[in-house]
C-alpha cells in the first residue's frame, strides 16, 4: 500500500499541505489505501491547469479528441482486471459486477469519442432576405464533476468523457469512499495521451472541494450525482457565478406488475434490478405494486429465490449481494424495515444486520423482503438503497399509478404487462425521467438517463449527455443582395 496521489496538470501530487484520508473495505473493515486531503489551494491549482488547457483542447479538432479518448479506453481495458478489483474493495460490489461496470465504462468512453464527432449546429431559416441565422455548440470550459461511491468507475466515464468529448477540460472529485477507481481511471487517460491539464482529480473533503468549486468563477459547470441534500446544496452555491449544473440525484423507483403479467420474467427483472449492488443504486426498485391476483403466487416465488442469494465478500466468486457501504448505511436499511415492521408490514424473509463469522467486520444485511407496505411507513417516501423489497398489492391501474407518483422523487419506473397498449398508456402517466418496460436494462450508454422532481435536473449519456456541456453560439450573418 502507498499513500495514492492526485493528478493536476499531467503530474501526480500529494495534497500541498501534506494531509491524507483513508480508504476502507466494506465487507472487512480493512485499511485499502490512503488518499491526499486536498486543501482549497490545491483545487484552485487543479482548477487553474484545467483553465490553462481549455483553449488548446476545445479547438482540438474533434476527431484527434477521439483519437485520444480512444487510446485511453484501450489503456483502460489494458487494466481492467486490476481496475475491478479495486471496484470491489472499495466499493463491495461483487467482482462479476466490478468487471461489466468497466467493460460499460469503456463503452461510455467510445460513445463519446465517437458522439463528440457530431456536435452538430443548425442552420435556421430566416424571415429577412438579406440575413443567415445559424447556430454552433461550444464547449462550456471548466467543468467540476462530483460523483457517488456505488458506480465509481461508469460514473466518471459517463460524465468525464462527455466533458471531455464536447471541448471541455475536466476537475474530478470522487466520493471519499471510492477514490482509488477515479485515480486509475485518470491513470487511464494520462497514458492514453489525454494533455496535461485536460483531466485532472482532486480527493478529499468534500465540503472544502465542494466549496471551491463553487467559488471559483472559471468553473463554468457543475456536474454532480449524490443525494439530493448536496445537490441542492450545490444549486444554490452554483446561483452566486450563475454555474450550470447537471444533477443526478437518488430515486423511488416504482415496479408494477399488473394482472396480465409474465410472473417469471418480472421476478427475474426484479431480482437483478433490486440485488444489484446490494440494492444501492439510484434505479433500484424500492416499492413493488403488484396487482392483488398475483399477490400469493409473486410472494412465494420472490421469496425462494430471495432466500437462496448468497452474502459475502464480493471478492468470493459465489457472492451474489456484497456489504452496504458503510455503517450508516446499514443503520439506514435497518431503521426502515423496523419503522415498517412497527407500523404493521410483514417480514417474509431477511430484516437483520448479518454477524456471523468475519461478517461482523463488514457492512452486511440480509436480503428482505417485506409485504403490506403502507404509504405511513418511511420505506414508502425514501430511498432505502439497501437489499430490501417492500411490497403492496393494488386493485387498478389508476391505483398503482397514483402509488407510484406519489414519492417526490421521479428518476425510473419499471412496469410488466403483456398489453402493449396500456404499457404505453401507463408509462406515460409516469412522473419518471425513465420507464423499463417487461424490463429492468434501463441505462445504456446511446440513452439519456436521468430524472425528474427531487432526482434531478440534466439528463447523461446519449447525444444529451454530450449537449450538456456545451452552449449554443448564434450566429446572425449579414449577406448583400444577389
Ligand atoms: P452524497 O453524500 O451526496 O455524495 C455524493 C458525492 O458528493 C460524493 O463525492 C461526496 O463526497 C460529494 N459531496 C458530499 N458533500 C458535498 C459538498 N458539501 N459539496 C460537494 N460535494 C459533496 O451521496 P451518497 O449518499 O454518497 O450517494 C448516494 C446517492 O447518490 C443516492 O441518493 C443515489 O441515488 C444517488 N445517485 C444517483 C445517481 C444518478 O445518476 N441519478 C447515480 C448514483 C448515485 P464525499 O464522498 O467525499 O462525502
Amino acid at each position: 500500500m502507498a499513500l495514492q496521489k492526485m493528478l493536476i496538470y499531467g503530474e501526480w501530487v500529494p495534497a500541498a499541505a501534506g494531509r491524507s484520508i483513508s480508504v476502507y473495505n466494506p465487507a472487512t473493515g480493512e485499511l485499502v489505501d490512503e488518499i491526499p486531503a486536498a486543501s482549497a489551494e490545491d483545487v484552485a491549482t487543479a482548477v487553474g491547469a484545467a483553465h490553462s488547457a481549455f483553449p488548446a483542447w476545445a479547438h482540438t479538432p474533434a476527431v484527434k479528441r477521439a483519437e485520444l479518448l480512444d487510446r485511453s479506453r484501450h489503456s483502460l481495458l489494458s487494466r481492467r482486471e486490476e481496475i475491478a478489483r479495486l471496484i470491489t474493495e472499495e466499493c463491495g460490489k461483487p467482482l462479476r459486477q466490478s468487471h461489466g461496470e468497466v467493460n460499460v465504462a469503456a463503452d461510455f468512453i467510445r460513445w463519446y469519442a465517437e458522439e463528440g464527432r457530431r456536435s452538430y449546429g443548425e442552420w435556421i431559416p430566416d424571415p429577412l432576405p438579406d440575413r443567415r441565422l445559424l447556430t454552433i455548440r461550444q464547449p462550456i470550459g471548466v467543468a467540476a464533476i462530483i460523483t457517488p461511491w456505488n458506480f465509481p468507475a461508469y460514473m466518471v466515464a459517463r460524465t468525464a468523457t462527455a466533458a471531455l468529448a464536447a471541448g471541455c477540460t475536466v476537475v474530478i472529485k470522487p466520493a471519499r469512499q471510492t477514490p482509488l477507481t477515479a485515480l486509475a481511471l485518470a491513470r487511464a487517460f494520462n497514458d492514453g495521451g489525454i494533455p496535461p491539464g485536460v483531466l485532472n482529480v482532486v480527493t478529499g473533503d468534500a465540503n472544502v472541494i465542494g466549496q471551491a468549486f463553487l467559488d471559483d468563477q472559471r468553473v463554468r459547470k457543475i456536474s454532480f450525482a449524490g443525494s439530493p441534500k448536496v445537490g441542492k446544496l450545490l444549486m444554490r452555491g452554483a446561483a452566486n457565478h450563475v454555474k450550470r449544473v447537471s444533477l443526478e440525484l437518488g430515486g423511488h423507483a416504482a415496479f408494477i406488475i399488473m394482472s396480465d403479467a409474465a410472473l417469471d420474467r418480472a421476478i427475474d427483472g426484479l431480482m437483478s434490478a433490486k440485488f444489484q449492488n446490494a440494492g444501492q443504486t439510484c434505479i433500484a426498485p424500492n416499492h413493488v405494486y403488484v396487482h392483488s391476483s398475483l399477490l400469493a403466487p409473486f410472494l412465494e416465488l420472490l421469496s425462494s429465490r430471495v432466500e437462496r442469494l448468497k452474502v459475502g465478500n464480493g471478492l468470493d466468486s459465489e457472492t451474489d449481494v456484497g456489504p452496504l457501504i458503510n455503517r450508516d448505511a446499514l443503520e439506514k436499511v435497518s431503521s426502515h424495515v423496523n419503522d415498517a415492521i412497527d407500523h404493521g408490514a410483514r417480514l417474509l424473509t431477511g430484516g437483520h444486520q448479518l454477524t456471523a463469522d468475519d461478517q461482523a467486520k463488514g457492512n452486511f444485511y440480509a436480503p428482505t423482503i417485506l409485504a403490506d407496505v403502507t404509504p405511513q411507513m418511511r420505506i414508502t417516501r425514501e430511498e432505502t438503497f439497501g437489499p430490501v423489497i417492500a411490497v403492496t398489492a393494488f386493485e387498478t391501474d389508476d391505483e398503482a399509478i397514483e402509488r407510484a407518483n406519489s414519492t417526490q422523487y421521479g428518476l425510473a419506473a419499471y412496469l410488466y404487462t403483456r398489453d402493449i397498449s396500456k404499457a404505453i398508456r401507463i408509462a406515460e402517466r409516469l412522473d419518471v425521467g425513465m420507464v423499463g418496460v417487461n424490463d429492468t436494462r434501463i441505462a445504456a450508454v446511446e440513452a439519456p438517463f436521468g430524472g425528474v422532481k427531487l432526482s434531478g435536473i440534466g439528463r447523461e449519456g446519449g447525444r444529451e449527455g454530450l449537449a450538456a456541456f456545451t452552449e449554443t453560439k448564434q450566429l446572425a450573418l449579414r449577406i448583400e443582395p444577389a
